[in-house]
């Protein structure tokens, strides 16, 4: 237990801190890497559906401007989406979280496992946490030497803890959580439309291309097979040379048209797997419950890590009562507001709303009248002590 509670920072011998700062900074770049690989795409897919689609092949200048215009919406409510989830101020865990100095010495000096156990659940008694670990100990994470809030993890990628954290996305280089999750939300729903929209109006174009192809086969290269001329087929093909002019624009469309699909087949499903997280109140970290025991061994908890992963992908969180896995669940509709507000106004729209401050939720397990904690009144007054998280110093649902 005292090695596992130590925060072990001391570089290993040989290993100096300007290659501690090298390598640092290529890893920080290095994460970039997804983002700019989509912001790349979405430039290419602008030059394609813009240029060659609208202004290139659309003749009718009624329909441009329709495409366009919806277009430039879809884009722009998906660009919105994305930086916010990128660039969200994540605030850190309160410091009354924090174990002080002298907590930490009687931790680390602490004999068993059981006299750790109570000196943290000692230290976390007068804080407002209901969930425990699978032994029913307090939630303390060794590496920010603090105990976890409800649904708090620990991010590897960022080196701290983070709250109500869903994932470490490596496409937005962020962590999904409280302060970001209404964006990445809609950061989903609007890049699967702007998908559908690309797939659904460059169609026709797509048949049209199809069926220009199938007939220019048909009247050129099916006649160069027969003569035996393989290799000029070859050329055809490869460099798009049949019919009119502007093949190269029609590959655009067409390849445009399959990057769509597929982005659309994987957002789709994510997104739908997000729905029923948020209609349930669930996070996918939710479903993994830690099995980190206080006293394991780094190897242990590697271990017991992967253990998690494969055997308990969807176990409930912990409470004191037991595991419950709609232990934060207030109904389905409620869910929702909890992520996106009470004003529909904002729903669609990517600028912080979602109810409470990260650390307290409520949980209707605890409440004497869980009927009323649904209750269109309850809500009410709970929009008006949910005001967004930058304008308050700390809340908590103490009154509801
Ligand atoms: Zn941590
Ligand atoms: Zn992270």
């Amino acid at each position: 237990m005292a090695s596992s509670v130590q925060n072990n920072r001391v570089s290993p011998p040989g290993y100096c801190v300007c290659c501690r700062t090298c390598n640092m900074w290529c890893w920080r770049a290095f994460k970039w890497l997804p983002v700019l690989l989509i912001v790349s795409i979405i430039t290419w897919s602008y030059y394609a559906y813009v240029i060659q689609l609208c202004i290139f092949t659309i003749e009718s200048t009624v329909q441009q401007c329709v495409y366009l215009v919806l277009y430039h919406i879809l884009l722009i409510m998906f660009g919105w989406s994305y930086w916010r989830t990128i660039f969200a101020e994540v605030k850190l865990i309160p410091d009354k979280y924090k174990l002080p100095e002298s907590e930490l010495e009687k931790l680390l000096a602490a004999e068993s496992e059981d006299a750790q156990r109570t000196i943290l659940e000692n230290f976390a008694k007068d804080l407002p946490i209901v969930t425990r670990t699978m032994s029913g100990s307090v939630r303390y994470c060794n590496r920010c030497v603090l105990v976890k809030p409800d649904r708090a993890h620990h991010c590897s990628i960022c080196s701290r803890c983070v709250l109500k954290m869903d994932h470490h996305c490596p496409w937005v280089n962020n962590c999904v959580c409280f302060h970001n999750y209404k964006f990445f939300m809609l950061f989903l729903g609007y890049a699967l439309m702007y998908c559908l929209f690309i797939m659904a109006t460059c169609l026709p174009y797509f048949i049209r291309f199809w069926k220009m192809y199938q007939e220019y086969k048909h009247a050129h290269c099916d006649r160069l097979i027969e003569k035996g001329s393989v290799s000029k087929i070859c050329m055809d093909m490869i460099n798009g040379d049949f019919g009119t002019a502007a093949s190269a624009g029609r590959y655009h469309i067409v390849f445009a048209f399959f990057v769509a699909l597929m982005f659309a087949i994987s957002l789709g499903s994510l997104f739908g797997y997000h729905c029923y997280l948020v209609a349930n109140n669930r996070t996918t970290l939710d479903v993994l419950v830690s099995y980190r025991r206080l006293g394991s061994p780094t190897g242990q908890i590697i271990n017991t890590m992967l253990k998690t992963l494969v055997n308990e992908a969807f176990r409930a969180p912990m409470f004191r009562g037991g595991a419950d896995k709609n232990g934060f669940s207030i109904g389905a509709f409620n869910n929702f507001k909890e992520v996106f507000g009470n004003s529909p106004n904002l729903w669609m729209v990517p600028v912080f709303t979602s109810f409470g401050d990260g650390i307290v939720y409520p949980v209707p397990s605890l409440d004497e009248e869980s009927e009323s904690l649904i209750s269109s009144e309850r809500w009410d007054r709970w929009g008006e002590r949910a005001r967004p998280f930058d304008e308050r110093e700390s809340s908590s649902f103490d009154e509801l």
